[in-house]
């Protein structure tokens, strides 16, 4: 179970990934732009963040730049959850910080394997994962 920071500023993306993840019991804390996200940071530590990168105002990609320019959120994987599946986008979310990639529609099979694989088994609580 870890605790994930949800970016996304459309509801049904949002509800959607909220009941898969929670389906996993991962707490889950969600946010529609930057503004929400830098709230939710300053007194939280994430185990991961979902990040859609299209938001409204700061966009996904500058909004990780700047998590991964904190010393405090430097090292909270990212995980790039877009609906931009052009040619090239990957590369540019990958420059900009983050550190896993999966395109909309979101599949909930990817995803789970994706989040599983971003915890690596360091942030399972003691005896926590079977
Ligand atoms: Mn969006």
């Amino acid at each position: 179970m870890a605790q994930i920071l949800l970016v996304e500023d459309n509801p049904v993306n949002a509800k959607l990934a909220t009941v898969i993840l929670r389906s996993q019991g991962h707490t889950v804390e969600a946010v529609t732009d930057a503004v929400g996200a830098r709230q939710v940071l300053q007194v939280q530590r994430p185990d991961l963040i979902l990040m859609d990168l299209g938001l409204p105002g700061v966009d996904g990609y500058a909004l990780t730049r700047e998590i991964r320019r904190r010393p405090e959120t430097a090292s909270i994987p990212v995980l790039a959850v877009t609906s931009f599946a052009m040619k090239g986008d990957e590369l540019k979310a990958r420059e900009a910080g983050c550190s896993g990639y999966l395109t909309k529609p979101i599949n909930r099979l990817e995803l789970l394997a994706e989040v599983q694989r971003l915890l690596g088994g360091s942030t399972a609580p003691p005896g926590g994962r079977r």
